[in-house]
């Protein structure tokens, strides 16, 4: 029995009807924008995902606002869905690899030994504490006639005893006398030596004393001898108690998402936001005067300014050089303050306070810089969590295991045997197998979700998905083959296979390997947006003749750029030397390395050496020497992730053309008798936005079990603008159909300028003028966003610049990737250099940066 998609007429599909065998892998491909996503995602994974949680209990009914966007008249029958979407989602910053490939519980239950009777800090054998606490009384006793005095931390007896106690403990003279009120331990109640079998009688008037396993002062009336015990119920690690720790007994000690196994200080994020010297003086070779100190432009800092300058003639620091040759005398100063200057922290710090007004966490947040958290070292556990050694014999502690590689943890598992665990560690190590395989080995378990690319974050998305061990369920992938070498795509497949053994498979994906592995091949067609929407071809893979194409060559290197002497973290690097005016590749023994040397290391220090300012970087490398770096005028970096900054830019903003649109439409007659502003058609503004979902036109569910479940903005129906505005029209369309007609069509009936019949040419070059201005940057696939961001770079006119492009062939077909080299090619001539992180067969006649490593 198929699954059976019946007159389906989402977005430019046609009236489409397809049957998708059951257990088997389904392959979709086609140029873009032909409709594949339109029948795959928008319709079979988001009409399954809405059917079946409407067919869950009426209880739950505010599902039955999920909209209907997809135009089907049937799909027949709905599995429960998985979806591997190609964007990445703007994850919490808390969450990392680990948490990703959903081992953190794993290893932590790993650790955690429930019934054991040995201290899992310290391997000591645990006592009953209760016991213990009576053993320890006994031996004060002399004589049955003896009398024992209990006594207390004062500032304990006045919190949880009211009236004043008969007796205190003076310390001087180690004598229990008559109660005096500074004396640091009360009594609370005596016994007699022959009574010390009622002692738990006794203690159990005072539950407070178990719960806070108080310290109690022990003496004996006759001999004086005395001492402090540490009252515990539950079983104790002697150890322990003299290091005053609390022996670990749950396994939410271990997890860093609540409040007892978290680090405190980075509250279980494994990073702090620290304020950054650089980022307060961001122009160091200024002088003072000419404003080399930017913290002190800011508005409210201002008035400081001439103080500030008062207080550095006072100490004699020139403030007309630059800020670098003056800055050991000027720092203490500018941090700490003098005379009437408060100093930068102490101004921070009342700023601290308005941390509720947006402009100022905005303004903050750009003062600091995200620095691993020293406490936890980046485990985001807490400190006693850390020095978990339950598997002393066998593994490291808890907190050293969470440092490791992935490749290390599995090394480290895979001859472990754990008495009652063998189903947790072979979970664990099947997983960690695959994601060795899929070439994430290198990568530390405690790599933030939020710095990993699009494809390395598809890759721990994909192993998590193919070590799925249920049946009977749907997966939908998006170019799951993005960013894999063949050897990679070959585990890919062999994972599918297996998974296809008991759910259905579908995939959009243009590698011809894993096409020809698939059970069946749809191509979507024949072009994009109108000329698409049909099904041109089905059935078994076809091998196509390999097109061949008349490939440009880039023109001939201008010399190189070097670095010499490179460290970076525990590499040296010999020499990275760049052809300059020219495209070149990057290889080095692991693709994710060149990435990481190029970004992290080359572009950071030729951007600090040319602007006094690192790019986003906090990374660890030196540079001995190097040379004609200054020839470039800008370094720009391209990378596939969506950066924070981006979340909710759309295509119209990012390319320049929305204000177009709002010019036109507040320009209108009608507008202008309305005293209507450009503001007003725009989401983003005050005057525009729907006031109740702040211009994002949806709001969101949280969906524990599932991904997150949106619908449209009830007031504004999703138009993200103020109802009013949003259905102005011109005669022929409204605001909200401008910013949701594609831009191909959308500028062949509004008026034009040569910048944006420019930009309109590229759009069709690159196959992207199906777009819309109202697409946000997050939603679109790697390889859109990246080439939306190129464009915006061909659109500036860039010249004389290092452009570094990571995983630029990201979800283009040939044809695509033609037209994309005959664009970079153009840009060199502009005197540009481009290095492209990216080792498509395409790009294989470009000059080669190697990066070697000396030993
Ligand atoms: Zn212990
Ligand atoms: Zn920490
Ligand atoms: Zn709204």
């Amino acid at each position: 029995m198929p699954i059976s998609i019946k007159n389906c007429n989402t977005h430019n599909l046609k009236n489409l009807s397809l049957e998708i065998p059951f257990n088997k892998i389904t392959c979709f491909s086609g140029p873009s924008g032909s409709g594949k996503s339109s029948l795959v995602f928008h319709t079979l994974a988001n009409e399954s995902k809405r059917r079946f949680l409407n067919s869950l209990p009426s209880s739950m009914n505010f599902f039955d606002r999920v909209p209907q966007s997809a135009e089907v008249e049937s799909i027949e029958p709905v599995l429960p869905v998985w979806i591997l979407p190609q964007n990445n989602p703007i994850v919490g910053s808390r969450l990392n690899l680990m948490d990703q490939l959903e081992l953190t519980m794993d290893v932590a239950q790993l650790y955690f030994e429930p019934f054991s009777n040995l201290c899992p800090l310290h391997g000591a054998v645990l006592e009953d504490g209760g016991a213990l606490f009576k053993e320890n009384v006994k031996d004060l006793i002399e004589n049955e006639s003896d009398v024992l005095h209990f006594l207390i931390d004062r500032d304990i007896y006045s919190e949880k005893i009211s009236g004043l106690p008969v007796r205190s403990y003076d310390q001087q003279d180690s004598k229990v006398r008559e109660y005096v009120g500074e004396d640091q331990y009360w009594e609370i109640f005596r016994i007699k030596g022959s009574k010390v079998s009622g002692l738990e009688k006794k203690l159990s008037d005072f539950p407070f004393l178990k719960e806070l396993s108080s310290v109690l002062y022990v003496q004996n009336q006759s001999s004086g001898d005395g001492k402090f015990i540490r009252l515990k119920d539950e079983d104790v690690c002697l150890e322990c108690l003299d290091e005053g720790v609390k022996a670990p007994r749950s396994v939410d000690e271990l997890i860093p998402f609540n409040g007892v196994g978290a680090c405190t200080p980075c509250k279980g994020y494994g990073s702090v936001l620290e304020y950054s010297k650089g980022k307060m003086v961001k122009y160091p070779s200024l002088s003072i005067e000419d404003g080399a100190i930017s913290v002190l432009s800011y508005s409210k800092f201002s008035t400081y300014f001439p103080v500030f300058l008062k207080e550095l003639k006072r100490a004699k620091i020139s403030t007309k050089k630059p800020f670098s040759e003056v800055e050991d005398g000027v720092w203490p100063i500018l941090l700490e303050g003098k005379g009437a200057f408060p100093g930068v922290l102490e101004m921070l710090s009342w700023l601290e306070e308005k941390r509720y007004k947006r402009s100022v966490r905005i303004y903050l947040r750009g003062l600091q810089v995200e620095k691993r958290c020293s406490s936890c070292d980046g485990t985001r556990v807490s400190p006693i969590a850390s020095r978990y050694d339950s598997l002393r014999e066998q593994l490291p502690t808890y907190g050293e295991i969470l440092k490791y590689t992935i490749e290390e943890l599995l090394l480290e598992l895979h001859d472990l045997t754990v008495k009652g665990k063998s189903v947790i560690l072979n979970r664990a190590l099947a997983k960690l197998e695959l994601a060795v395989e899929m070439g994430l080995g290198q990568y530390r378990l405690s790599a933030k979700l939020k710095e990993l690319e699009t494809n390395e974050y598809q890759k721990s998305l994909l192993v998590r998905y193919l070590s799925y061990k249920g049946s009977g369920s749907l997966f939908v992938l998006d170019e799951p083959s993005l960013g894999l070498n063949l050897e990679e795509q070959k585990v890919l497949v062999k994972y599918l296979k297996k998974l296809s053994s008991g759910n259905t498979i579908v995939l959009v994906d243009h590698s011809k390997f894993v096409q020809s592995k698939s059970d069946l091949v749809v191509e979507m067609g024949p072009g994009a947006g109108h000329m698409g929407g049909e099904i041109s071809y089905i059935g078994k893979f076809k091998k196509s003749k390999a097109k061949s194409f008349d490939l440009e060559t880039p023109p001939k290197a201008k010399g190189k750029v070097s670095l010499k002497g490179v460290t970076f973290g525990d590499f040296k690097i010999k020499k990275v030397e760049i052809p300059r005016g020219t495209i070149s590749t990057v290889s080095s023994y692991l693709e994710s390395f060149s990435k990481k040397v190029m970004s992290d290391v080359v572009a950071n220090d030729l951007y600090l050496k040319h602007f006094d300012e690192k790019l986003n970087y906090d990374t660890d490398y030196t540079v001995k020497s190097y040379n004609k770096y200054e020839e470039f005028d800008d370094i720009i970096v391209y990378k596939t992730n969506v950066d924070r900054a981006s979340g909710r830019s759309t295509v119209g903003t990012m390319l320049g053309l929305s204000p177009h649109v709002r010019k036109y439409f507040a320009n209108l007659p009608v507008s202008k008798n309305l005293g209507l502003k450009d503001g007003h058609f725009s989401p983003n503004s005050e005057l525009g936005k729907c006031s109740i979902c702040e211009g994002k036109g949806i709001r969101q569910i949280d969906m524990q079990f599932m991904e997150d479940v949106s619908f449209p903005c009830d007031e504004c129906d999703g138009k993200k603008l103020n109802k009013f505005y949003a259905n102005l029209s011109d005669g022929r369309i409204t605001v909200h159909e401008a910013y949701n007609t594609p831009l191909g069509e959308l500028f062949e009936s509004l008026p034009t300028t040569p910048k944006i019949r420019r930009i309109l040419e590229f759009l069709k070059m690159m196959n992207l003028d199906y777009l819309t201005l109202d697409r946000t940057l997050p939603s679109l696939s790697g390889g859109e966003r990246l080439r939306v961001k190129f464009l915006n770079t061909l659109q500036k006119n860039i010249e004389n610049s290092l452009l570094i492009f990571t995983s630029l062939s990201y979800g283009l077909s040939e044809v695509e990737l033609v037209k994309v080299r005959e664009l970079m090619i153009g840009l060199c001539g502009k005197g540009n250099t481009i290095i492209l992180i990216d080792n498509h067969p395409i790009f294989k006649d470009f000059d080669v940066i190697d990066i070697e490593l000396t030993d």
